[in-house]
């Protein structure tokens, strides 16, 4: 098929990805959308879902904004110089979207059904929430053969129980992730918990099931650095997920997010947290909560798109070295 355009002077630029960062359709890192699993390494993926929220809803626009913000990353990164493009055919395989979103449970099982296809096909999922309800279903699949480890970076332990009568919500896919035994609790690390709780047990569950909860009084006292020993301590050498919430920065990082918890971390040191993981064997990850309805000046989306940039590069460079040679 020819192109309507052929560069003249530029053959670079034959290389959408190359092209001006302004120009073109904003897929996520600018990278050929596709619908097809045949060409995909790892798929950067949308869930615009946001059923799964306790209080100020918005995240169903959080694809569309990281998408968007992730025009403005390069293509080689600073400190590794890994060019995560070339190495891996990263694809974005455009959004999970769900054909009946007002049906909570009903609308985590689509999900799980599209990732069971996408794990099916050998392909390692990076997605982009939506709500945090979504990684429980994204477990089903990623850990559909043997429960995983977790790096899981939030405000929140994300392990409470039934609210207002529902077991599934952006507070509880941790808990039921434990009991569907997807997690193994005791290789799960969860940074940067912080804020006011209705409930004196708020973090129970996750201490009583043996995952490593690290406060943020203790990650600002140590530091990024202890907090990566930390995680790499705890997670070993066994395949690994890594979920992020984009509020576990500080809110004026990421004022754009639901649930927003005063004295956070900062995007600098998760950025150093994440790039100190890289002997981990992540196997997915997903960037979740960013609600663009609460942004200003897109600063939240831009620092997720940043961090996801990170956690891609984690990806292939596990990827890369699982691969056969
Ligand atoms: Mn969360
Ligand atoms: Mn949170």
């Amino acid at each position: 098929m020819d192109p309507i355009k052929r560069p003249t002077r530029y053959q670079d630029l034959a290389d959408p990805q190359a092209r001006p960062r302004y120009t073109g359709i904003p897929t996520f890192f600018r990278t050929p959308a596709t619908e097809s699993l045949a060409d995909t390494d790892i798929g950067v993926i949308g869930v615009p879902y946001d059923g799964g929220v306790t209080n100020r809803s918005g995240t169903r626009h959080g694809p569309r904004a990281v998408r968007d913000q992730s025009s403005l990353l390069r293509r080689i990164h600073p400190t590794t110089l890994l060019a995560p493009f070339e190495v891996a055919r990263v694809r974005d395989l455009g959004d999970c979207w769900i054909e009946q979103p007002f049906a909570l449970e009903g609308a985590l099982g689509e999900v799980a059904e599209f990732y069971h296809t996408i794990i099916g096909a050998g392909v390692v999922p990076l997605s982009v929430g939506g709500d945090h309800s979504i990684s429980l279903p994204i477990l089903r699949a990623v850990a559909a053969k043997r429960p995983v480890g977790m790096v899981h970076i939030d405000a929140h332990c994300d392990t409470g129980d039934d609210y207002l009568g529902s077991r599934f919500h952006h507070g509880a896919p941790f808990r039921r992730a434990t009991e569907e035994g997807l997690l193994d609790p005791q290789r799960v690390i969860q940074i940067g918990i912080r804020g006011t709780t209705n409930d004196p047990d708020m973090w129970g569950f996750s201490m009583r099931s043996g995952m490593r909860v690290l406060l943020m009084d203790e990650f600002h006292d140590k530091g990024w650095q202890f907090a990566a020993e930390e995680a790499r301590r705890i997670v070993g050498s066994g395949p690994t997920y890594l979920s992020y919430d984009i509020d576990s920065l500080d809110p004026s990082q990421a004022p754009g997010t639901g649930t927003p918890e005063a004295g956070g971390i900062t995007a600098l040191e998760a950025i150093r947290l994440l790039r100190a993981l890289r002997s981990i064997d992540f196997v997915g990850g997903d960037l979740v909560e960013v609600a663009p309805p609460f942004d200003v000046g897109t600063i939240t989306a831009f620092n997720g798109a940043s961090i996801l940039f990170e956690i891609l590069c984690l990806l292939v460079e596990s990827w890369q070295r699982r691969k056969p040679a």
